[in-house]
């Protein structure tokens, strides 16, 4: 079997087992170049999916690979551009994101839809997994799976991106299809100004010859009276010919205030589902994606410390990242680090989300993690890495405990930085520190020489 066959299969074990945003960003991304006497060379594209994947994901690549190959081998990842191969790009490569030439650029213009907006640029994580399944449905049976689909969910997490890239998706399936997105408050415009005009059949006409409506922040239509009896017509003229209907609301529509019963029976008709602020997984993932699109490379502990401080939304992440990319072209930094990051953002005087001040249990987490793996000797990546090390563990298990009783972050968060593990073995490590510390006068003194050095 050729090398990349046999890094597909590799790939295709993982992507079963994974979730779709750590297969997309952190497996897809992934080349097998050589292998000799079971040593493998592994490609990844930049330095911070490098260190990830060595440290975090080995053993799970490993096992995966040992299976494929029916031996015992050691992997080595490289930093290496990747050469493309559509086969192995995880969701890019099922055929419902293939492009098919017959829709030229112009007919999503034409449809009032963005370029960037696309599935190929849509983490997807714990936060819109469900929404983004959802949205799979739609596009295999537009009109007849959920429809009206209604996405809900706050300011910048996703909503209109997704949103768009279903209408991409079904305008790539079928180019014929007229499709229109549209910001509800461009409709209220529109017909407003048909009634100045005297227009109004062809206000109707242009909205209800549609065969799909993408409309974007309905709850604009909240207390529009005229514009709400308007938008119920088109609604209902769409709907009953079975076209589908699009809609999103920074809320569910029972809680769209002056919005008329009838409409918010209809909105919820379908399918309502919400989208939630990203994980720090998934910020993670999506710090990493849209860097690597502006060509800046950064370390893991740069993504991490990221992650960890723009916790607000994933419009912010993208202006951080933007600031990002100036600075490293005019230092001519190949790679951003964490002291470059660090450096940038703390003379920006707090201009991060809030979370950045020193106040924030997230920072003052990092810096724990950064005072043990010091103490212990060791990586922060190793305590938040998946080796099972007797040292490892020791460590892993005191920062455990210490996260929990100096800083206070619940047993969840911790579990998520220390590797994503899961809330029991993070209590199960809180209740042996204490009991050592009952038998154990070292440990004791241990801890305290960490606690003063924070
Ligand atoms: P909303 O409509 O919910 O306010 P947007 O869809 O406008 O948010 O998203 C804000 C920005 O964040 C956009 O530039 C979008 O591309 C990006 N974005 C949102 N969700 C994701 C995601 N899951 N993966 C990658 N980029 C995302
Ligand atoms: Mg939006």
């Amino acid at each position: 079997m050729d090398l990349d066959q046999l890094w597909k299969n590799t790939q295709e074990e993982l992507r079963v087992v994974l979730a779709p945003a750590v297969y997309q960003t952190f497996v897809a991304k992934t080349q097998l170049i050589s292998l000799q006497n079971s040593e493998a060379i592994i490609a990844c594209s930049n330095a911070y999916l490098c260190d990830l994947n060595q440290k975090r994901y080995y053993e799970l690549f490993k096992s995966a690979f040992d299976n494929q190959t029916k031996k015992d081998n050691r992997l080595k990842f490289i930093v290496q551009e990747i050469i493309k191969n559509e086969d192995s790009n995880g969701l890019a490569s099922s055929p419902l994101f293939s492009y098919q030439p017959k829709s030229s650029a112009t007919h999503f213009t034409q449809a009032g839809l963005h370029p960037n907006y696309t599935f190929e640029n849509l983490v997807v994580g714990n936060s819109n997994n469900f929404a983004y399944a959802a949205a799979q449905g739609v596009i295999k049976n537009p009109g007849l799976s959920y429809n009206p689909f209604f996405l809900w969910g706050g300011v910048g997490v996703g909503k209109t991106h997704l949103m768009q890239a279903i209408g991409h998706e079904l305008l790539k399936n079928n180019p014929d299809l007229k499709i229109k997105y549209f910001p509800a408050e461009t409709f209220g415009n529109e017909l407003i100004n048909a009634l100045k005009t005297k227009a109004i059949n062809q206000f109707k006409n242009k909205y209800r010859q549609l065969d799909c409506i993408l409309v974007d922040d309905i709850q604009f239509l909240a207390g529009k009276e005229y514009i709400q009896e308007e938008f119920f017509h088109t609604f209902n003229a769409l709907h009953l010919a079975g076209k589908q209907v699009i809609l999103t609301s920074d809320r569910k529509p029972g809680d769209i205030k002056e919005l008329e019963d009838r409409l918010v029976s209809r909105f919820m008709g379908g399918l309502t589902v919400d989208i939630q602020p990203p994980d720090l997984e998934m910020r993670s993932a999506i710090i990493q994606q849209k860097a690597q699109n502006k060509g800046i490379d950064l370390t893991f502990e740069a993504v991490q410390f990221l992650a960890d401080n723009i916790q607000s939304n994933i419009r912010d992440i993208e202006g951080k990242i933007q600031e990002l990319a100036v600075i490293s072209l005019a230092q001519n930094h190949k790679l951003v680090d964490i002291d470059l990051v660090q450096k940038h953002f703390s003379s920006q005087n707090g201009s991060l989300s809030s979370a950045f001040s020193s106040s924030s249990p997230r920072l003052n987490a990092r810096h724990l993690l950064s005072v043990c793996a010091k103490y212990f000797n060791l990586k922060t990546g190793d305590l938040c890495g998946s080796s099972r090390k007797k040292e490892l563990v020791t460590a892993r298990h005191i920062t455990a405990y210490l996260l929990l009783t100096e800083i206070k972050l619940p047993l969840k968060e911790v579990g998520e930085l220390l590797g994503g593990r899961d809330h029991t073995s993070i209590m199960h490590a809180r209740d042996k520190v204490a009991a050592d510390l009952q038998t154990s006068p070292p440990l004791k003194e241990l801890i305290n020489q960490i606690k003063n050095s924070l």
